[in-house]
C-alpha cells in the first residue's frame, strides 16, 4: 500500500555543486545532469544549500558575469532546507512537497560535520511510485 513505501526504496542519485562553484557552473551541471534540482555541498559533502531552476534563471537575468557569481549567494541555505532520511515513509515527503511548494528534497544521513547527501526524492519519483502500485493489482 502505498502509506507504507519507504524513501530508500524510491530515491535517486543525487546531483551536487560546490558552494564556490559560479551559476554558470551550476546551470551547466544542471542540463548535463538532466536535473531539475541541484543541492550544495562544502568540502565535506555536506549539505549547505539548494539550487532550484528558477534560483539559477532569476540570477541570471540582467547579468553577463556568470561564471564569476557564486552559488553560494543565490542558493536557499541552511538550516532552511526540507530534507528526508531514508527510513521516512514516501507519504510524508509527497506531503513536504506539496506543503513547502517544492518539486525535491534531499535525502540526508546525519555526520560529524552535518547532513551528508546520499539521494533525492521529487515529485517525478513520487509519481512513479504511484503509477507501480496502482498498476500492480
Ligand atoms: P522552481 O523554483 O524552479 O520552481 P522549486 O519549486 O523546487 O523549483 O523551488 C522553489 C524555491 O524553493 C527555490 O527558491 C528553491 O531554492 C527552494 N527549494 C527547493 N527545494 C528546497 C528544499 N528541499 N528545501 C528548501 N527550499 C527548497
Amino acid at each position: 500500500s502505498i502509506n507504507k513505501l519507504k524513501v530508500q526504496d524510491y530515491q535517486q542519485v543525487p546531483v551536487a555543486v560546490r558552494e564556490d562553484a559560479s551559476v554558470y557552473d551550476a546551470i551547466t551541471t544542471m542540463f548535463l545532469e538532466d536535473v531539475g534540482t541541484l543541492f550544495v555541498v562544502d568540502e565535506n559533502s555536506c549539505l549547505t544549500g539548494v539550487l532550484s531552476r528558477k534560483d539559477l534563471l532569476r540570477a541570471s537575468l540582467g547579468q553577463q558575469h556568470l561564471n564569476q557569481i557564486p552559488v553560494h549567494i543565490i542558493m536557499t541555505r541552511m538550516p532552511n532546507i526540507t530534507i528526508c532520511k531514508p527510513d521516512d515513509l514516501l507519504i510524508e515527503v509527497a506531503k513536504l512537497l506539496i506543503d513547502r511548494q517544492i518539486d525535491g528534497v534531499p535525502v540526508v544521513k546525519e555526520e560529524q560535520n552535518g547532513l551528508k547527501v546520499i539521494g533525492r526524492i521529487t515529485k517525478t519519483n513520487i509519481t512513479k511510485a504511484f503509477v507501480e502500485l496502482i498498476l500492480e493489482d
